[in-house]
């Protein structure tokens, strides 16, 4: 009789340990994946933050405002931007925010969310592709809400848009493991004078739970007041190298692209 017990005990280990251990390997045979994103389209990403990824060699999504001045005069470098690997993703063509709410008074009222269209906002999204098409030849694209409003009113205005997007960054701190990851609504951790200390932190817990740790730089040694210190910003990149082993590292395209057919299964 306790043969017979401790041979089921065995059986419900192992089949108890069966997830886990799927999970280990559930991102491309690493434990957990990392988007490192820039928003924006500011000359600090290009002449701060692109020499350390790509001494690096890791691959980050950028997401442009289309009608942001750095776009306008260093055109031909984001192109490279993309040849080299890392993706462009559309962040509108001027970076419309809900202006009418408390703390948004800086919004311009030409750009204050509140006050356009669904179709308005969806047409400026469009053609924001459009003009991303023409920059780096690709069709695909994912989107980041600027300023994290996904609303019109009461009306989701992304809706109706899957045929645009892959998928759609959110800013959230949170991180999830594969199967509770909603692609059009991903969570990020929001970089804002954190210390390297505190941001390898969210690299150990994206480890911890086995899931999808976003990051979203704006500034980088300046250009915005959320801002992230040349060192720190260093410190965390190499710290990514370092846990190569563990983690994948990929725009956001390609582990959106991956989390859709995983789920699908
Ligand atoms: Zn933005």
């Amino acid at each position: 009789m306790n043969k017979m017990i401790a041979f089921f005990s065995i059986v419900c280990i192992t089949i108890l340990q069966f997830p886990a251990a799927f999970a280990q390997t559930a991102w491309k045979g690493k434990r957990a994946a990392v988007v490192i994103t820039y928003d924006d389209a500011i000359d600090q990403h290009l002449d701060n933050a692109l020499p350390v990824l790509d001494s690096l060699g890791l691959k980050a999504t950028f997401y442009i405002t289309a009608g942001s001045a750095c776009v306008a005069n260093r055109l031909q470098e984001w192109r490279r931007v993309a040849s080299t690997g890392h993706e462009l993703g559309n962040h509108a063509l001027f970076h419309p925010c809900v202006g009418n709410t408390s703390g948004r008074e800086w919004v311009p009222k030409e750009y204050d969310l509140s006050q356009y269209s669904i179709k308005r906002m969806q047409d400026e999204l469009r053609m924001t592709n459009t003009f991303l098409h023409a920059i780096d030849g690709k069709k695909e694209r994912t989107f980041a809400f600027t300023c994290g409003d996904m609303k019109i009113g009461d009306s989701l205005f992304l809706q109706g848009m899957q045929q645009d997007f892959v998928a759609a960054r959110a800013v959230r701190h949170a991180i999830h493991p594969l199967h509770a990851i909603d692609v059009y609504n991903i969570d990020c951790y929001m970089v804002n004078n954190h210390s390297a200390t505190s941001m390898k932190e969210w690299v150990d817990e994206a480890i911890e739970k086995q899931g999808l740790l976003v990051i979203l730089f704006h500034g980088v040694g300046g250009g915005n007041n959320l801002d992230v210190s040349l060192l720190a910003h260093r410190e965390f990149l190499s710290y990514l190298k370092q846990q190569e082993k563990q983690l994948w590292v990929a725009p956001l395209i390609e582990v959106a692209a991956f989390i859709k057919k995983q789920n699908e299964q």
